[in-house]
């Protein structure tokens, strides 16, 4: 399926210059939803996953949907103060200033098959971020997979090392 018609350009948010990518109508067609996911799972073949990480808070949508598919355990990485028990947490730069992401120390297990997915791959710090939490508890992120990467911010340099699939690419 071409997913590229469900993907809406929004110019100028969230703010001027940025043209950001909007996935709702893809979201809200029932077709178009149902084969993204299966289309993400699809990227994962034969491999065990024990564990699907969702990135707040768009990678929420999938992730579980990819989880339950799996197999696999869902786990959420939060932006700070969000997550009620005891965290580790990752800086990463945003365009001004850093952001941090945290994780429960007991989502993952030591030796923990990891899929990490987010809706977009921009610069990929976050992407990054998220993956050097899951290695800090002892996973082994087995790919990291998207909705959408926005190849021309090359984040897929900074998960050098990881593989790195999308439904889409810009
Ligand atoms: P990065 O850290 O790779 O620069 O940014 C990725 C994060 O920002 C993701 O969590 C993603 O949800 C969000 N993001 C950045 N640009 C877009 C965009 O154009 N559309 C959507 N839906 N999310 C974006």
């Amino acid at each position: 399926m071409d997913f590229e018609p469900y993907i809406r350009d929004i110019k100028d948010f969230p703010k001027p210059g940025v043209t950001f990518k909007d996935i709702t109508p893809l979201l809200k067609n029932a077709t178009a939803l149902q084969k993204a996911a299966n289309a993400l799972v699809g990227f994962i073949g034969n491999t065990k996953i024990d564990k699907v990480v969702g990135v707040d808070s768009r990678g929420f949508i999938f992730a579980p949907m990819l989880a339950e598919k799996l197999g696999a355990g869902f786990v959420t990485v939060r932006k700070s103060g969000k997550l009620p028990y005891t965290t580790i947490s990752e800086s990463y730069d945003l365009e001004y200033g850093k952001g941090v992401l945290e994780i429960h120390a007991d989502a993952i297990e030591e030796g923990d098959k990891v899929l990490v997915h987010d809706d977009v791959l921009a610069t990929g710090g976050t992407a990054e971020a998220v993956c050097k939490l899951v290695e800090k508890l002892g996973g082994e992120v087995v790919q990291c997979n998207f909705l959408i990467e926005l190849s021309f911010l090359k984040g897929g340099d900074k998960l050098n090392g990881y593989p790195v699939k999308a439904l889409l690419r810009y």
